[in-house]
């Protein structure tokens, strides 16, 4: 039997040795899937709705545990698994409050007895391979509205959040999504691989933009439907009439958040030159608050880089910096100990000359670069080949939706960052992803239009 090794990024130890799918399992559960989907859409949608909400109960009842899970495999701080967990339960609400208009029928003509009407058709089995960095928020984004618009799901989460993996297929299944409808393939890249040549009709992919890229050329002679969430190396712009104090405070939470492991981690600063050394002052003193520590410990702020590898990608960013002139103010080295960790790290005087300005971190490192105007602030921040999200931050809305506008990122805010609603589409520009997920438009993507010219007879 292939087994799927789980190991605590916080202390290097195993905790658990899970039944892993192989080539034939995934194959079989495809079959599965094709089977079960029809009697599933042919349910109400109603019926469908009831399941998602006894799996929406079964999250709040479980939620410590559910966190604890998390915490353990993926070194997130607990009191942000939690929060992971109650963010998540919204953005079930919304997608159960808006399913029926996003779905319904609409008729666009009725006219001397010709009827047209859209009706809003499932796409049939669709494949999610998700991340690990907010495998709740990730997952759900995709099997929710899946589920309520009739499909069946394949769902391959991270190697590294299989456990809260199977914890969604267990809560979905006691809720009465039947076994045949969701289902989970344990295993690495090879098991998404395997998934990828199945019977299916959408792909919907979150993660790095190297396997997006590898998956696209995969399945694109497939004509599946192909949706790709992937990285950003996201910008934000302090302009001169910006408070730099609550500006840096906001924008340390922004770039560190989730040990600066989230697709929209703030990754590069750019400050205007009349309040760049007050703002960097104010973001240095607000990171040496951020405690690092045992992500199971309440007051710990920064816990584990997740994926040990990308503890070289870090170093390898610093070395970098430091050696093209970069300032180091804090940080900039592995923390010791037997898991992975890394210190809260900021540079100052950088450029684009340097990764860390160019390449994505995911991790709590930051480069803060000084500009002297709004137009070298735009042309910094769209020298990228990503656009996931980028922000301003200044009290003058005009001056901020003039700098936005001209920003290549499918979100972009202003006064805030590190955001997402389930009431806005997020998509990616560039490098970032095509398709998109949440608001109406992220519950119509699990569906296929299908017109009907309806004339009555005589
Ligand atoms: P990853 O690309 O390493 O892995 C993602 C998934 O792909 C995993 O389940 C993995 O097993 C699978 N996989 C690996 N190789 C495969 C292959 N050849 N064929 C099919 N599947 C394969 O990414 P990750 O480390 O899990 O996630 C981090 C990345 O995800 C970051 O770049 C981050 O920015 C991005 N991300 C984006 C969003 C978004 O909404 N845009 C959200 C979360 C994370």
């Amino acid at each position: 039997m292939t087994q799927l090794q789980v190991n605590n990024p916080a202390t290097g130890e195993k905790i658990a040795a899970l039944q892993a799918d192989d080539a034939a399992s995934v194959a079989t559960k495809a079959r599965q899937a094709r089977a079960g989907q029809p009697a599933w859409a042919a349910r109400p949608l109603a019926e469908r709705k009831i399941c998602i909400e006894g799996f929406r109960a079964g999250v709040v009842r479980d939620l410590e545990s559910l966190a604890i899970t998390m915490t353990l495999e993926t070194g997130k701080p607990i009191r942000m698994s939690r929060n992971e967990l109650t963010g998540l339960l919204g953005r079930i609400d919304f997608f159960l409050e808006e399913a029926d208009s996003a779905t319904a029928t609409e008729t666009v003509l009725d006219e001397g007895g010709m009827r047209e009407q859209i009706q809003h058709v499932p796409l049939g089995v669709v494949g999610n391979i998700s991340a690990w960095n907010y495998p709740w928020f990730v997952g759900c984004n995709v099997i929710v509205p899946a589920l309520l618009t009739g499909n069946a799901v394949l769902y391959k989460p991270s190697e590294y959040a299989a456990m809260t993996g199977l914890e969604i297929a267990r809560l979905l299944h006691e809720a009465g999504v039947p076994r045949d409808v969701f289902i989970a393939l344990i295993g690495e890249g090879a098991v998404g691989a395997a998934l990828l040549e199945q019977d299916i009709d959408g792909l919907f992919f979150t993660g790095s933009y190297a396997t997006g890229a590898r998956i696209a050329k995969a399945v694109g002679s497939r004509l599946v439907k192909l949706q790709l969430e992937l990285g950003g190396k996201d910008p934000t712009y302090v302009c001169d009439d910006a408070d730099p104090k609550a500006a840096a405070e906001s924008l340390a939470d922004g770039a560190m958040y989730n040990t600066g492991q989230s697709c929209c981690s703030v990754e590069r600063i750019y400050v205007h030159e009349k309040i760049h050394d007050a703002f960097v002052s104010t973001f240095v003193d607000t990171v040496k608050t951020f405690k690092a520590g045992d992500p199971m410990s309440e007051d710990t702020y920064l816990g584990s880089i997740t994926r040990a590898p990308q503890l070289d990608v870090l170093d390898a960013q610093v070395a970098d910096a430091r050696a093209k002139g970069a300032k180091l103010h804090i940080g900039g080295k592995r923390i010791a100990g037997k898991g992975n960790a890394f210190e809260a790290t900021v540079f100052s005087n950088v450029s684009h000359d340097m990764e860390l300005m160019k390449e994505e971190s995911f991790g709590p490192i930051i480069g803060i670069q000084k500009v002297a105007s709004d137009e070298e602030a735009v042309r910094l921040m769209n020298d990228t080949r990503y656009g996931l999200t980028a922000g301003v931050y200044t009290p003058d809305r005009a001056r901020a939706e003039a700098v936005l506008s001209k920003v290549n990122a499918g979100s972009v805010y202003w006064n805030c960052c590190d955001r997402v609603s389930p009431r806005l589409p997020w998509s990616g520009f560039g490098d970032s992803g095509v398709g998109l997920t949440l608001s109406s438009y992220g519950i119509e993507a699990f569906t296929r239009p299908r017109a009907w010219h309806l004339r009555a007879a005589g």
